[in-house]
């Protein structure tokens, strides 16, 4: 007879090794165009679909998620690409509705946005909504969140997601900085941006180009890097991105230049 630690063991064991799916649902920085949607990247965990930013690639989330399972929608900051895509909410038809989180100072915004004259309010949405704001700190949501500012001119947050025994990171919009490391420390997967060409700076708007971003993973230590948020006056070509991975994924095997609507499992 299996004792109950045994149990507890293989449980333990079971939830270690469970295998998410990550797609990419808009990979563009500031405006669509044919290479791609504003941003936003869905998470398929056991219980729950995660959506990090509401770009206007959230549109598509419908056509991976059942919409059975709670859904979670983490705001990094409210540049227009990264939340253009909530006007498409009342679309959805969330069974157990969505759980959105924003940073601290953000809720009041976010009200006005989603909201008369220029979409279908929170309030008669056709699924249950809530806003909390989330102050800087590691949260029990019930999965473990950390936030952490960013290095941008309007107030970012990066998120590190502890969830079936995997950890995600996700830090865009932002140049390279110390809070951005910490969160991808050991991530199984960083997802970052990639809104300048090889070797470019802009120290009047911070953002990363590809080394940028290898920099971040490596002193982190992330088994894995997603490029995403290409600009879309910088890449405006799939090949423009290509030639990223060709470039650099030799340095750096883990290195995952996507595009919209490619699923990856991590
Ligand atoms: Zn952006
Ligand atoms: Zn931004």
């Amino acid at each position: 007879m299996i004792s109950p630690p045994y149990e507890r063991t293989l449980f333990y064991r079971e939830v270690n090794h469970l295998t998410m799916k990550v797609t990419f649902l808009g990979t563009n920085g500031w405006y669509d165009t044919p290479a791609g949607n504003t941003v936003s990247v869905l998470l398929e965990t056991r219980d729950y679909d995660i959506v990090f930013d509401a770009g206007n690639g959230i549109a598509k989330a419908d056509r991976y998620i059942t919409q059975e399972k709670p859904v979670f929608l983490f705001i990094s900051h409210m540049h227009i690409d990264h939340i253009a895509g909530l006007h498409t909410l009342c679309k959805f038809r969330l069974k157990q509705g969505l759980a959105i989180f924003t940073q601290v100072g953000t809720k009041a915004q976010l009200g006005t946005f989603v909201n008369e004259p220029y979409t279908v309010p929170f309030a008669i949405l056709p699924f249950t909504t809530s806003v909390t704001e989330l102050a800087e700190g590691v949260h029990h949501l019930p999965f473990t969140v950390e936030c952490r500012p960013l290095i941008h001119p309007a107030p970012c947050f990066g998120y590190r997601l502890e969830i079936d025994g995997k950890v995600i990171a996700y830090c865009t919009d932002t140049g390279v900085c110390d809070n951005a490391i910490a969160l991808a420390r050991d991530a199984d997967l960083l997802i970052t941006e990639c809104g300048l060409k090889p070797a470019e700076s802009s120290p009047e708007w911070p953002h990363l180009n590809p080394q940028d971003a290898i920099h971040i993973a490596r002193k982190a230590r992330a088994k894995r890097l997603a490029l995403m948020h290409f600009g879309a006056e910088v890449y405006r070509t799939q090949e423009d991105r290509q030639a990223v991975q060709e470039r650099f994924g030799p340095e750096y095997p883990g290195l995952i230049v996507t595009r919209d609507d490619m699923t990856i499992d991590v």
